[in-house]
């Protein structure tokens, strides 16, 4: 949708140097199968439901903790740490917006081919910031983090996004070594789709200077919840609530906390969950290779992939006229002929795949 030019006479310095992230869309009239921003394709457990029904009472006339205490403690059992390492916000955009802010300064380092809320938040901030590229099959050089450029701290999703690649435990243990000064942040989002552990998060909470961010968005299936929260060494977590404490106390209402609660005490459900995201990743990914699309072999909730003969743009606008969304990015130059498309239902992606089928 355009939005209108107004001016912004009223605008100060600030706010007219924003360069804003612009999300995927989100439609309104028409009906899409939509692969365009990674939500889960299935609902959240019963009893989440069911613990923000409880919530929705008379309490709602009082402010929620703003330490999120049990919210934390229940995250801390779940991930094998203690509350005091854990942090809770609204969504891990949130958190991640805090972190920025309090951990960087002189220079920041991420991949060019990233998640593109990065660049935003340090422009935000007025961190300087360098992006080493990936390698041409769209994994991360460790090198680019261990050597040279001090001073300058490192956050990247793992896995990547929008590539779905990810990065051994044993790599990002000395990327984190390797810039003892400096915070390094690894972005968790997708890690719970991973066909192997790759969380470095219980590592985070014993190191000076690693800090992880995860999301309900993703694995939990609660986009709409806004609920994040980060792990790290009780310095890196006090770093964050001044942050915090300097906008805004109650970033997570009743309603989230408890919601959020009941997640991390029904774990059986979303592994359930991510076991049949994982599965129909596979499947998708096996067809669109045999039908010659190349795909970039991803642990996370989408799939990154080129078409064999058509532009990114143009596939994008097929796939839409037949009410698939998916997403398309315009920069960086190497990427603008792949689209991102989440794992939806397996009715959802054999749509998907017909539409495939019949566009070469
Ligand atoms: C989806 C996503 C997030 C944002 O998660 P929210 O908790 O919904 O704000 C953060 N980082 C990456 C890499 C993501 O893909």
């Amino acid at each position: 949708m355009a939005v209108k030019n107004y001016g912004g006479e009223f605008w100060n310095e600030r706010v007219r140097g924003l360069a804003p992230y612009t999300p995927g869309e989100q439609p309104r009239n028409r009906r899409y199968v939509k692969l365009n921003t990674n939500e889960n394709p299935y609902p959240p457990s019963p009893l989440v439901i069911e613990a923000i029904k409880q919530a929705a009472d008379d309490r709602l006339r009082l402010y929620p903790d703003p330490e999120c205490w049990e919210l934390r403690e229940s995250i801390a059992e779940r991930f094998g740490v203690q509350p005091e390492q854990v942090f809770a916000g609204n969504g891990s955009d949130e958190i991640l917006a805090f972190a920025f802010g309090a951990f960087f300064s002189d220079k920041v380092l991420f991949p060019d081919v990233t998640y593109s809320f990065y660049p935003v938040y340090a422009k935000l901030w007025g961190v300087p910031f360098e992006c080493p590229p990936l390698n041409d099959d769209f994994s991360i050089n460790p090198d680019d983090y261990t050597r040279g450029r001090l001073h300058a701290g490192v956050v990247f999703p793992n896995p990547n996004a929008p590539t779905g690649r990810s990065m051994e435990v044993s790599t990002i243990l000395s990327i984190a070594a390797a810039r003892k000064d400096r915070v390094v942040i690894v972005d968790e989002a997708y890690a719970a789709f991973a066909q192997e552990n790759l969380s470095v998060a219980s590592y985070a909470a014993a190191d000076a200077n690693l800090l992880t961010v995860h999301t309900l968005s993703k694995f939990a299936s609660l986009a709409g919840l806004r609920v994040g929260f980060a792990i790290g060494n009780e310095s890196l977590i006090e770093g964050l609530r001044r942050m915090r404490d300097s906008f805004n106390s109650y970033t997570l209402d009743r309603l989230a906390q408890a919601g959020a609660i009941a997640v991390m005490k029904d774990r059986a459900y979303d592994e359930g969950v991510t076991r049949k995201v994982i599965d129909t990743r596979e499947r998708v990914s096996a067809a669109l290779s045999s039908m010659g699309f190349e795909v970039i072999p991803s642990d996370a909730n989408f799939v990154f992939i080129r078409h064999p003969a058509q532009k990114g743009a143009d596939f994008f606008a097929y796939l839409r006229e037949k009410s698939i969304l998916t997403r398309h990015f315009n920069n960086p130059p190497r990427i603008t002929d792949f689209l991102r498309v989440s794992i939806g239902t397996d009715s959802d992606m054999d749509m998907f795949l017909e539409a495939c089928q019949e566009s070469r």
